[in-house]
């Protein structure tokens, strides 16, 4: 069986902004947002198939992916981005931990610096992929290539092709997808999905207006807000105002999610 590639060549080109080094490993959240710890990941067709459930590649230390440059893993992400997305993580989760045996509000503001945590979560996604020969440079497609610009230039404003939404996730294993399709009814979302505990996300490209109007009350509103200024998210603390927890890896009756199998990966416990 086909293994999940994380690893790749030592010296490749960047999957970010291209150039060419030895490449260093990015961890897929960041360390930050959530704990390593041993995992097994799969490509989510073999998580869904039942015959074969087993895991086909182990790391030791979390999800990670060797196709970044010491630039924009360390310095990008490391020191400017990942921070914000971080301590993000932290107030969603500790909330999470607490609705048990607090009264809370059923919906509650969490601040955030938008900018910055959105360039985390586009980093990381660009960052989950070995490409057959990282010698060469990213394939152009124009989703992935607005994603680098904002990514690299800190003073440019989310394109508005992009949507972020996020929601609480209390499942334990990590989800990355890139490049799925949910169609649902006649009309079809493009995007990217991260999630682990205890947040979901999801970044959607040129999302049809009714899917914008259903998922207003999840959007990280973020253009607009200068690179370092705040806002807030709403997050619902009650289990019934999230997504199950499996969406969208198997979707709604009325859905049908197409997906790219090389860029979908699942990470659990062994
Ligand atoms: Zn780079």
């Amino acid at each position: 069986m086909k293994r999940v590639a994380t690893r790749g060549s030592k010296k490749g080109m960047c999957n970010i902004c291209g150039i060419f080094c030895t490449l260093t490993e990015d961890h897929v959240p960041p360390k930050g947002s959530i704990t390593p710890q041993k995992v097994g990941i799969k490509s989510l067709a073999q998580t869904v198939d039942p015959i074969d459930p087993k895991i086909v590649r182990l790391s030791q230390n979390g999800v990670k992916f060797r196709s970044l440059c010491p630039s924009c893993n360390n310095h990008r992400l490391g020191r400017k981005f990942d921070p914000a997305l971080n301590a993000f993580s932290q107030a969603v989760a500790q909330i999470i931990r607490n609705r048990s045996h607090l009264s809370l509000p059923s919906r509650l503001e969490v601040s955030l610096q938008p900018q910055r945590v959105v360039r985390s979560i586009i980093g990381h996604l660009l960052a989950a992929e070995i490409r057959e020969d990282m010698s060469l440079a990213p394939a152009s497609e124009p989703m992935r290539d607005l994603m680098r610009y904002y990514f690299l230039d800190t003073s440019a404003d989310l394109p508005s092709e992009f949507n972020v939404y996020c929601w609480p996730y209390r499942a334990k294993h990590q989800v990355i997808f890139k490049g799925v399709g949910i169609l649902s009814g006649d009309q079809i979302v493009i995007g990217d999905f991260l999630k682990y505990f205890p947040v979901a996300f999801w970044l959607t490209y040129q999302a049809p207006d009714r899917i914008r109007e259903v998922m207003r009350d999840r959007e990280i509103s973020v253009r607009g807000n200068g690179f370092d200024d705040w806002s807030t998210v709403v997050i619902g603390t009650k289990e019934k105002d999230t997504f199950r927890p499996n969406w969208p890896e198997s979707p709604d009756d009325n859905e049908v999610m197409v997906i790219n199998n090389d860029v979908c990966f699942v990470a659990t416990a062994p």
